[in-house]
């Protein structure tokens, strides 16, 4: 990934289209009510075909469309249908609300490569999160998807809410035969000190990383998946294979090889950090990504304390927007790394004006 200290030629081959701002919901741990205010119209048809072309024509390969709650936005199937036509794997998530057997079909029809449901658990570990009566229409979803015919998976985000129950999750979404099954922790929203009590802190993560790679071995039918740059300290094959790579592939993606689309057309470096880089229709796609200053910044992994010295730097990096929400520093220690006894001493460092 990194030569001389500099990451070679990055290309988003991965873009979130946040479609709306909407949601017909209000989760306690959604990121997206920390961002800046942003427009409530959202775009235009035409402006995303204009945003998917020009994320086509730098090298963009995958796209997942997301919100707020994407089912809210009136062209979706006509969005996804576009990005089919341009060539882009085309997966979408949802909370599974407004989900109906006419919507998911044409979803299908569309072309929808996958949809991911949000799932936080058992039951009332998901209610706890998402709120009474949102279990049930998830469930409903995950199987107008699947009689629809298109390839469904979910995603739970661990916390302590529900780590000590991950194997009775999981062997629960066996018995539905739920098959693709992705985890990722959670990540405070800033200033929320409600849900930073319950994020996973170093000795909790590690063991709850532990149980989904032994219940990976438990399951081999089963496709379980973690969206975490820290599971790295895993598996030391999954070392040996970011190291291997020319492109950029391990750990955090922020500024890497990915980035995030706000409903009003802003590009930014993860669904999680609120920094806009520049607006895509407004300003050229290469000044943006290119020249942006925090994007080379996190791209280039210019952390420091823990994270900066680390000999893993360069294929985990930490999450950043887990250091921005402990320490308000985005280039701080990842609060939830288990392989730094010192990591506390963050505290001291100041953040930089970048961007
Ligand atoms: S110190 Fe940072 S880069 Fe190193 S392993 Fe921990 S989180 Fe990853
Ligand atoms: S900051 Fe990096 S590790 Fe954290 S959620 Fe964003 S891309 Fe993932």
């Amino acid at each position: 990934m990194f030569k001389n200290g500099k990451v070679r030629s990055p290309r988003p081959l991965l873009a979130v289209l946040e479609l709306t701002s909407k949601c017909n919901l209000s989760c306690r741990h959604c990121s997206f009510f920390g961002l800046p205010r942003l427009q409530s119209r959202d775009m235009s048809f035409r402006q995303w075909k204009r945003i998917i072309d020009i994320l086509v024509d730098n090298g963009c390969e995958r796209v997942t469309l997301s919100g707020g709650e994407p089912t809210l936005y009136r062209r979706l199937p006509d969005i996804i249908a576009y990005c089919s036509r341009k060539g882009l794997y085309t997966a979408m998530t949802t909370n599974g609300i407004a989900m109906t057997r006419s919507l998911a079909a044409k979803l299908v029809e569309a072309g929808v490569d996958y949809v991911q449901v949000s799932l936080d658990g058992l039951m009332k570990q998901h209610e706890t999160l998402r709120g009474s009566g949102t279990y049930e229409p998830a469930l409903r979803a995950l199987k107008f998807l699947s009689d629809a015919g298109a390839r469904v998976c979910i995603l739970c985000v661990i916390s302590t809410l529900n780590d000590r129950s991950i194997p009775e999750f999981v062997a629960m979404l066996q018995s539905l035969n739920i098959r693709n099954i992705g985890f990722e922790r959670l990540t405070p929203p800033v200033g929320s000190d409600r849900m930073m009590q319950i994020a996973l802190r170093p000795a909790r993560l590690k063991r709850a990383l532990q149980t989904i790679y032994s219940l990976k071995k438990e399951y081999p039918e089963a496709r379980i998946s973690l969206n975490e740059p820290l599971k790295v300290h895993m598996d030391a094959r999954i070392r040996q294979a970011i190291r291997g790579k020319r492109t950029p592939s391990g750990g955090c993606f922020a500024g890497g090889f990915a980035c995030v689309i706000s409903p009003n057309g802003d590009l930014r470096p993860c669904t999680r950090l609120p920094f806009n880089a520049g607006n895509l229709l407004k300003m050229n796609f290469n000044t943006i990504w290119n020249e942006n200053d925090l994007l080379n910044a996190l791209r280039n992994r210019r952390m420091w304390g823990p994270c900066g010295a680390c000999r893993h730097r360069d294929i985990c990096g930490g999450c950043r927007a887990e250091a921005l929400s402990s320490y308000g520093d985005l280039f701080a220690c990842d609060p939830g790394c288990w392989l730094q006894p010192k990591r506390r001493s963050n505290a001291k460092f100041k953040s930089a004006q970048i961007g």
